[in-house]
């Protein structure tokens, strides 16, 4: 059991109770000196879920509130939720179900204006949207697009942080020149799967030590994340659960105890608004 003088923040991670390793992961999490998690809703075809209409992305939802108020209960610290629809349900609705792009944005807004009632009951902390990360048709783009400005226009009502899947990019500024026009801090647009180095929002580094030693050089505020999907059909597709605790130990190590606190405790607080520290129960 390790356990470190910070909290352990892994920013973005996906647990599927019913087909994953569900509170298996978040143990080994734990026991690997991790305290806090931001848990995604898993897109919801993952999960079996069909979605036709606004309510049918609640059991989505529901199923990640579920584990994560289960999660919280094995950690020193805590667990959020943050909920929204993955960019690529697009090509889903287009592709395989013969949608207009314009009917699947407005299905897509739909289910992001349900995640964000969860935010607005204190359920959630966060929403989540993006746009796809391979080629589309500039219908679908555009379409994409309008959706993540919905999502923005979401973060400033309910004043919340938004995580987006993008393309694979280091410029993310055509966002936070959207999130500016809403008066969404800048801060608050956050790249999910980033490089150690981002212009325009803040960047969730995945947890590889080439990315990470990017993020430290830069001495800009930085999450980490491992984007560990849960998936049985997909072992080893991603980062294990253990990886953020390891790379902080890694840090620590080297020497980076101002990097660490950087990600595990000043950008969350800066991002979310919450306090990794006063939440941490030992
Ligand atoms: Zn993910």
């Amino acid at each position: 059991m390790q356990e470190f003088d910070t909290p352990v923040l892994d920013n973005h991670l996906h647990l599927d109770p019913d087909h994953g390793r569900g509170l298996e992961a978040v143990k080994d999490f734990a026991r690997s000196g991790g305290t806090h998690l931001l848990v995604v809703n898993k897109p919801s075809w993952l999960l079996g879920h069909e979605v036709e209409s606004r309510e049918d992305f609640r059991p989505t939802f529901e199923t990640t509130i579920g584990v994560v108020r289960e999660a919280s209960e094995l950690l020193d610290g805590r667990a959020w939720p943050v909920l929204g629809v993955h960019p690529g349900l697009v090509s889903k609705l287009v592709d395989d179900r013969g949608y207009d792009p314009e009917d699947a944005r407005d299905l897509m807004c739909d289910g992001l204006s349900a995640a964000a009632e969860y935010v607005e009951s204190g359920e959630a902390l966060a929403l989540k949207s993006g746009r796809p990360h391979y080629d589309v048709t500039d219908a679908v783009w555009d379409a994409s697009n309008a959706v993540l400005r919905h999502g923005l226009d979401l973060a400033a009502e309910h004043d919340c942080a938004l995580q987006l899947h993008t393309e694979s990019t280091t410029d993310l500024s055509d966002v936070t020149e959207w999130a500016a026009e809403r008066g969404v801090p800048e801060q608050r647009v956050v790249k999910h799967y980033a490089q150690g180095h981002l212009t325009g929002g803040t960047p969730s580094v995945m947890s590889d030590k080439d990315r990470l030693r990017e993020a430290v050089a830069r001495e800009k505020p930085f999450l980490m994340e491992t984007d560990f999907i849960d998936d049985p059909d997909r072992p080893g597709a991603v980062m294990g659960p253990k990886t953020v605790p390891r790379r902080v130990d890694w840090l620590l190590e080297e020497g980076h105890s101002d990097a660490v606190r950087n990600a595990h405790v000043e950008t969350p607080a800066h991002v979310y608004d919450i306090d990794t520290e006063a939440t941490l129960d030992r």
